[in-house]
């Protein structure tokens, strides 16, 4: 981490959590907030030093809005489509969203590459129209395990963001480096590996935008991020915080990861 960007902990619920479990993680949530969190992690949360967002799915966020609207923690949508409105059967839209008060989308999430055939280009339409409309982008992207075993990670890593990337630099856009074989599997990349992967990534966005734009945004690390590997993790320069699904469902864990990077903070 690099302080002057400041931290973010995501935890991207995925297909858990409806609107009764949420309202019961953010109950706990605030219970435990004042005994799990040290004053300095509280401290830096009060400050926008480190960041508190939750991604539940989409029938549970106005429960998650209303249940977290006394504390820290933000909430965003996982997936939202790049039309304002229209014949999308299925599919929920940035005005929708704005109309109940959430400012965050996750894009390009691989499960969404994987099983919905979200590809580079709808990843870029998705995220420059998000921008556009004034959301908070976190853009996924990562490689597949036979891709590293390949040698391919750097090629597939650089088409990614090369062609998913909106053509335009927004303070709001976020990165979020997943490797997929590190997504829900229990393996997660050691620190040197990770860091690797978020410096490369960074030199592309240089490229594309300029410096001063690659140093201020953000990449997260996703892949089976614990509390208990969390500080490594955003130990090293280029990694600015953790999109967390496993870890990030019981409030406890929530918690220790944000206890964990306030920690270096
Ligand atoms: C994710 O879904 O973005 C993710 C990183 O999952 P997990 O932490 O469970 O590997």
């Amino acid at each position: 981490m690099e302080a002057s960007r400041g931290v973010l902990i995501a935890g991207n619920w995925k297909m858990n959590h409806g609107p009764k479990e949420t309202r019961s993680f953010a109950a706990a949530a605030v219970s435990q907030w004042k005994t799990a969190l040290s004053e300095k992690t509280r401290a830096a949360i009060q400050s926008g030093r480190l960041s508190a967002h939750v991604f539940p799915p989409s029938v549970s966020l106005e429960s998650a809005r209303d249940a977290f609207q006394e504390t820290a923690v933000t909430v965003g949508a996982q997936n939202v489509h790049f039309e304002e409105k229209g014949a999308f059967t299925g599919e929920i839209s940035g005005p929708m969203l704005k109309e109940i008060g959430v400012g965050w989308t996750l894009v390009g999430h691989s499960e969404r590459r994987q099983y919905f055939g979200e590809t580079n280009e709808t990843v870029k339409k998705k995220a420059e129209s998000h921008l556009r409309q004034g959301f908070t982008a976190v853009l996924c992207f990562g490689e597949s395990r036979s891709e590293r075993e390949a040698g391919e990670t750097n090629s597939v890593l650089e088409n990614q963001l090369k062609t998913g990337l909106p053509a335009e630099w927004n303070q709001r856009l976020i990165l979020a480096y997943e490797p997929v074989w590190a997504i829900g599997t229990g393996l997660t990349a050691t620190p040197e590996q990770a860091e690797e992967a978020h410096a490369f990534s960074r030199s592309i966005l240089a490229d594309r935008y300029g410096r001063e734009a690659a140093v201020r945004t953000k990449i997260l690390y996703g892949g089976s991020m614990t509390p208990e590997n969390v500080r490594d993790l955003l130990k090293q320069p280029n990694v600015d915080g953790g999109l967390v699904g496993g870890a990030s469902l019981k409030p406890e864990s929530f918690l220790a990861l944000l206890e964990g990077a306030g920690s270096l903070l």
